[in-house]
């Protein structure tokens, strides 16, 4: 189904190109995300409940939450990072506040004009250094808190993350678990940095793409010489069909020949690029290049709730600080919807009722 852009822009287009965007008008755009994780979708105060019920140590603050759970600024030394990366893990624990979480994250997406959602997790990630949690009882939970999210106009999905640091019995056993309940995953991914050939992953993929699972990897992530290989490696070894951030392909011509052949969408996360230190600022980064490129680009938050921010926050940024008009925003949402890995008449419904909705006067 086509749907209509031109509909959607409004009429002040036709006289001003690139009118300025208040907050309300980023707000009602329609939109789509890719690529967000699970585990760092949080609210202030159901983190600040659930660590308590866990006995954690817990900020006596919002400020000192702010200032320790956060990353707000570009990661100085990774023990820092480490430590924010080990609070969250901590509060992902009871089933109960897993499924409440999810939930609230379906709820929080669509508050902010979130018409198609996926989301990502790594049970390696939730389940580490608690033995009594089992991947089953995680999934359930998430899946039942999803459930409980989707409505009409808000079509969502899971992505299941496997730990490119595994060793390789516990990355199989990932990988054979999201393949086994391809019925309630959309995806695999493969995030974190590889220590082993991509080739291992071979069959492993192959039964996951005969279950019905997309297929997306974090690569490219970094600013090194080897950017592009990995992106190729991604597409060429892992068969992905997306990647997660991809922003340094520019670095080789035939990478980004062969992505724009395949029509591989790259999964661009803006204010993760400038913490992670992948761009030197978000006003550096190459989102527009990469479009003048010829490559379908979607626009993401990664981890909203670790940087404080939302997909809203990521939409204000690119159009201040790279002159994003309502037809750009509208073009990456078309690329999203097209390269959603959730089934065809889920999105296409959600998306068409939102861009009706959006056409009332
Ligand atoms: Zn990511």
């Amino acid at each position: 189904m086509k749907v209509q852009n031109h509909a959607i822009i409004s009429s002040e287009d036709t006289v001003n190109k690139n009118p300025e965007l208040s907050a309300a008008d980023i707000k009602s755009i329609p939109k789509v995300e890719l690529h967000c994780h699970l585990e760092a979708c949080l609210r202030y105060e159901t983190v600040m409940e659930a660590g308590h019920q866990l006995g954690l140590q817990m900020p006596t603050t919002k400020e000192e939450y702010e200032r320790e759970w956060l990353l707000q600024a570009p990661m100085r030394n990774l023990a820092d990072a480490l430590k924010r990366f080990d609070n969250i893990q901590k509060i992902w624990t009871d089933p109960a506040v897993i499924e409440r979480m999810a939930l609230e994250a379906c709820e929080d997406a669509r508050t902010q004009g979130i018409r198609v959602m996926e989301f990502r997790y790594s049970p390696d990630f939730i389940t580490a250094g608690k033995p009594g949690l089992k991947f089953e009882a995680v999934h359930s939970a998430i899946v039942r808190g999803i459930e409980a999210g989707r409505r009409e106009d808000f079509a969502v999905g899971l992505i299941g993350i496997v730990q490119k640091t595994l060793p390789m019995p516990a990355a199989a056993a990932t990988m054979k678990f999201i393949t086994a309940n391809a019925d309630t995953f959309i995806g695999l991914d493969f995030a974190d940095r590889e220590t082993m050939p991509l080739t291992t992953y071979r069959d492993l993929v192959d039964e996951a793409r005969a279950a019905g699972l997309n297929i997306t990897v974090h690569a490219g992530e970094e600013p090194t010489a080897g950017a592009p290989q990995e992106i190729r490696d991604a597409i060429e070894i892992l068969q992905a069909e997306r990647i997660g951030h991809g922003l340094h392909i520019l670095g080789d011509e035939t990478v980004v020949e062969l992505a724009r052949e395949k029509k591989i969408a790259l999964e661009i996360c803006p204010t993760s690029n400038w913490l992670t230190g992948s761009v030197s600022a978000t006003s550096e980064h190459p989102v527009r290049r990469l479009i003048e490129a010829g490559l379908p680009v979607t626009i993401n938050s990664d981890d909203p709730g670790l940087f404080g921010i939302d997909l809203c926050h990521e939409y204000m940024l690119l159009h201040r600080e790279h002159g994003f008009s309502l037809q750009d925003f509208n073009d990456c949402n078309e690329t999203a919807v097209r390269q959603s890995f959730l089934p065809e008449e889920q999105k296409q419904q959600a998306w068409q009722r939102a861009i009706d909705q959006r056409q009332k006067p």
